[in-house]
């Protein structure tokens, strides 16, 4: 089945009793049973699985090329379940640049786990390398990375790992399957913030584990069902929706994105924009190897360097909404310094790029004029 029939149909079937094209919200808690011990159907409680739910993690799982889809209440909920597989003496290495929240569950919830995390430039393979011994259990990589557009090249990571008894992580927030596919390259588990360009629509806050191997898979499902940072019903029949037309939104997303990025690099007032899909992107040609096409996130700085340029702009917009999250139908413009990314100390923001006068764009599917004209007036 090829990806733009699986959004609509892969793992679905008709609802039996009914024959509901669309899933029910199946809003229950529990399901009843003939004898104990043995439920009238295959459910017993939806902390374990909820019919929703399931439709929405087969979707997942066919949508990435995985066994099994998990759907979480969070994007870091999903990120949480895979690091409570580790214990102490366990290390991790992660890339340098990664969304604020994660880097924030790294370094400060799992600070006293007696997990090691390393961050390193997974483009300098070298470094990398060196940071791998006997107690590395989990490299995590998020490419292209938020804010700053970073692409690490998925399947050299996985050639590196082969052989080793090391999970290979990929958070496909950005990318989405429908331009890049991290478990085809070699990896282990796909993260997503279903958050964002799954769910699509900026009204549901969910995350997603895809996982490659089913013994794997079995025993995330048992932790999640465990820990209980489930999915409700209403909120998987949300993302469920969202992905059914994910094809159709990423391709719009894309066209949009590089106008954007390509008006963005003419603009006196712009110094530098970080769009995989650029040539002059240092990454341009790994992007073009794993992705599809480039998404529509789009950073940028100013020529002045001035903060205060950056939050006027943002302020002046229009079309764009200033506001944290992306990957909605419409667009929305961040601060990642004083935002989305503001959880990381300042001079490691700093070490990595993010200046107070970088300005993130998440690009939706308006019309290209309404938003070149948004950003041009923003700029005046
Ligand atoms: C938003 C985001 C997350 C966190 O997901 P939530 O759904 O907000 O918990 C993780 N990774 C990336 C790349 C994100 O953009």
């Amino acid at each position: 089945m090829k990806f733009e029939t699986k959004t609509i149909h892969g793992g679905q079937h008709h609802e039996p009793m009914t024959g509901a094209v669309m899933p029910p919200v199946f809003q229950t808690s529990t399901y009843a049973q003939v004898t104990p011990g043995k439920p009238v159907g295959d459910y017993e409680y939806s902390r374990a699985a909820n019919p929703t739910r399931t439709a929405l993690e087969d979707a997942l799982a066919s949508i990435e090329n995985g066994t099994k889809g998990l759907a979480f209440s969070s994007g870091l909920a999903a990120t949480d379940c895979l690091l409570r597989s580790l214990k102490a003496g366990d290390e991790v290495i992660a890339m340098d640049d990664l969304y604020g929240g994660t880097y924030r569950l790294f370094t400060r919830i799992y600070k006293d786990s007696g997990i090691k995390f390393h961050f390193v430039d997974m483009n300098d393979m070298a470094a990398f390398t060196s940071l791998l011994n006997a107690n590395t259990k989990l490299v995590w990589v998020e490419t292209p990375t938020n804010p700053l557009m970073k692409v690490a090249d998925i399947r050299a990571i996985a050639d590196v790992l082969k052989g080793r008894n090391i999970l290979f992580a990929v958070d496909n927030t950005f990318a989405t399957p429908a331009l890049q596919r991290p478990l085809d390259l070699g990896a282990d588990i796909v993260m997503h913030s279903a958050t964002k360009y799954l769910g699509g629509h900026s009204d549901v806050i969910a995350g997603a584990l895809i996982i490659k191997d089913a013994a794997l898979a079995e025993q995330l499902h048992f932790q999640q069902f465990a820990t209980g940072a489930t999915l409700g019903p209403m909120d998987s029949y949300l993302v469920l929706r969202g992905i059914k037309t994910l094809h159709l939104r990423m391709e719009r997303h894309c066209e949009n994105g590089a106008k954007v990025a390509e008006y963005l690099s003419k603009h006196p007032k712009v110094k530098t924009v970080y769009f995989p899909g650029l040539e002059s992107h240092p990454y341009h040609a790994i992007a073009k190897k794993q992705m599809s096409g480039f998404g529509g996130m789009v950073s940028f700085t100013f020529a002045s360097g001035a903060k205060a340029d950056a939050t006027t702009f943002l302020e002046k917009l229009k079309v764009f909404t200033l506001a944290e999250s992306l990957g909605g139908v419409e667009s929305l413009a961040n601060h990642p310094a004083l935002m989305t990314h503001a959880s990381i100390p300042e001079d490691k923001r700093k070490e990595n790029g993010i200046t107070d006068d970088l300005v993130r764009l998440s690009v939706g599917v308006e019309h290209i004029d309404d938003l070149l004209a948004d950003l041009e007036q923003a700029f005046g």
